[in-house]
C-alpha cells in the first residue's frame, strides 16, 4: 500500500456482504486488490516476448548447456582469505539428438534456467569451495514439483469470483466463464530447525507483496496465527461432501521442528518426487479440497476435469528471486529463483538485469536485496507469500 497498490482491507462482515458464497470462518482480514491485476496466458507472454527479442536482431542457439571455458585469477582479500576470480569465455551447447556440441563464444552468461539454474551454477564452478567461504557457497535453488488442478462445479462462485488464496496455502481462481475453476496448494514446508511452518509464514502475510500477486485477488489472513505438462485424469473425478475430509482445526495438530500447534494440515508432509511430472490426484483430495470446500461450501461437490505439475525453481534459502551478478564468476548473471512467483516478476526483473549488465548498477528498482552475496552472508529477503 505504501508503493500506491490500490488494495482494500475489509474486515469479515464486509467480505462476507461482498462475497456471500465465503464462509468467512477464521478469517481475521482480508485483502483485496482493486486495480492493475489480472490472469494472463504464460506461453502466450513468452512468445510475443521471443517474437519481440527475434525481430530486434537477437538470436537463438538450441540445445543443453553442458560446460563453461573460463579463465581464473587467484586473489587474496582484505582478511586474507585466497578467492579464485573466474571469467566465462565460452559456453559448450549439445546440439539435440546428438553428440555435437556446439561452441558459443561470451562475454555475459545470463544463468535464468529456472529449476535447473542451481545445476548450471555448479558447470560454472560455484559452490566448489571450503565450505562457509564465498567460493563454497551454492546457488541454493533446486527443482519443487507442484500440481494445478482444473474442476467443473456448476454451485461455484462462477464470475464472482477474484483470484483467492486461503490462509491454509490453497488459492483459486476462475478458469473462462463456464463454471471451471484452478487451483491448488503447495505442500506444507518440513522445516528445519529454528524455522516457522510455512503456514505460519502465510499468517504474517505482507500485504505489498500480495498485492502484486497475479482479475481481482483476495487475499485472507487468519484470525489465529497459532492455532508443464498437462495430464488428464483417468477419467473426470467427481468429490462429493461424503468424501470430504474436513481440515483440522486450529490447535488439533503441531508443525514439525515446532510446539506451537499448526492451523493446517501439515505435520509430517514431504516433498513430491522431482524426478517425473506424474501427478497426485490423492494429493487434491487430502490437501486441496478440504481448504476449499471449508472456505467456498459449493466446493464440496465437484468434477476434477484436468490437472499438470509443473517445476518451481525454488529457492531453498528464502524463497524469493536472484537477480544479479556472482561476486566471483563475474560474468554470469542471475535471474531465477523465483519459488512459483517468477511470470508476474519477470518483466522488473528482466528490466532489472539489462540495467546491472549495462550500467554495473540498478537503476529504476533497487533489487540489491536479491543479490547472491545474501547466501554467503546469510541476510533473508524471506517471501511469505508462497503458495
Ligand atoms: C504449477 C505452477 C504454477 C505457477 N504459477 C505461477 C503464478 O501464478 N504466477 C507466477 O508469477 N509464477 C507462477 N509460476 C512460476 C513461473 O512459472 C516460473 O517462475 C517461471 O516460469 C520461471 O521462468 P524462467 O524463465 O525463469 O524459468 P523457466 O520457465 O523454467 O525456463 C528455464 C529454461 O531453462 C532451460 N534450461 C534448463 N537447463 C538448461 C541447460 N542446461 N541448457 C539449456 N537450457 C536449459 C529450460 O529448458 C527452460 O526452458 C508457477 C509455476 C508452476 C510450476
Amino acid at each position: 500500500m505504501q508503493e500506491g497498490a490500490k488494495v482494500c482491507l475489509m474486515s469479515p462482515e464486509q467480505l462476507r456482504k461482498k462475497f456471500p458464497w465465503m464462509n468467512t470462518e477464521g478469517v481475521a482480514l482480508a485483502s483485496y486488490g482493486l486495480e492493475n491485476e489480472g490472469w494472463f496466458d504464460p506461453w502466450c507472454l513468452l512468445q510475443g516476448l521471443r517474437r519481440k527479442v527475434q525481430s530486434m536482431g537477437v538470436l537463438f542457439c538450441h540445445g543443453e548447456v553442458t560446460r563453461f571455458v573460463s579463465s581464473s585469477n587467484h586473489m587474496e582479500t582484505a582478511i586474507g582469505e585466497k578467492v579464485t576470480l573466474k571469467r566465462i569465455h565460452e559456453v559448450h551447447v549439445k546440439v539435440d539428438h546428438s553428440q555435437e556440441y556446439q561452441p558459443v563464444e561470451c562475454a555475459i552468461v545470463v544463468n535464468a534456467a529456472g529449476a535447473w539454474s542451481g545445476r548450471i551454477a555448479e558447470l560454472a564452478g560455484i559452490g566448489k569451495g571450503p565450505s562457509g567461504t564465498l567460493q563454497g557457497t551454492k546457488l541454493p535453488v533446486e527443482p519443487r514439483k507442484r500440481y494445478v488442478y482444473l474442476w467443473h462445479c456448476p454451485q461455484g462462485p462462477g464470475l464472482e469470483a477474484p483470484l483467492v488464496a486461503d490462509p491454509s496455502g490453497a488459492y483459486f481462481r476462475r478458469e473462462g466463464l463456464g463454471n471451471n475453476y484452478l487451483g491448488g496448494c503447495s505442500p506444507a514446508e518440513v522445516s528445519s530447525v529454528g524455522s516457522g511452518c510455512r503456514g505460519e509464514d502465510r499468517d504474517r502475510v505482507s500485504l505489498s507483496s500480495q498485492a502484486s500477486l497475479a482479475g481481482p485477488v483476495l487475499v485472507l489472513m487468519s484470525r489465529s496465527p497459532l492455532a508443464l505438462t498437462w495430464g488428464l485424469l483417468p477419467p473426470s473425478t467427481t468429490y462429493q461432501a461424503d468424501r470430504l475430509k474436513r481440515p483440522a482445526r486450529p490447535g488439533s495438530d503441531v508443525c514439525p521442528g515446532q510446539r506451537k500447534p499448526c492451523p493446517h494440515l501439515c505435520p509430517q508432509e514431504e516433498e513430491p518426487d522431482p524426478g517425473n511430472l506424474e501427478v497426485d490426484h490423492d494429493f487434491f483430495q487430502e490437501k486441496v479440497w478440504p481448504h476449499l470446500a471449508q472456505r467456498v461450501p459449493a466446493f464440496e461437490t465437484l468434477k476434477v476435469r484436468r490437472a499438470w505439475a509443473g517445476y518451481y525453481d525454488y529457492n531453498t534459502f528464502d524463497q524469493n528471486g536472484v537477480v544479479g551478478p556472482h561476486p566471483l564468476v563475474v560474468n554470469m548473471y542471475f535471474a531465477t529463483g523465483f519459488s512459483g512467483h517468477g511470470l508476474q516478476q519477470a518483466p522488473a526483473v528482466g528490466r532489472a538485469v539489462a540495467e546491472m549488465m549495462l550500467e554495473g548498477h540498478f537503476q529504476t528498482i533497487n533489487l540489491s536485496p536479491f543479490l547472491f552475496s545474501r547466501f554467503y552472508l546469510g541476510e533473508k529477503a524471506q517471501e511469505h507469500c508462497i503458495i
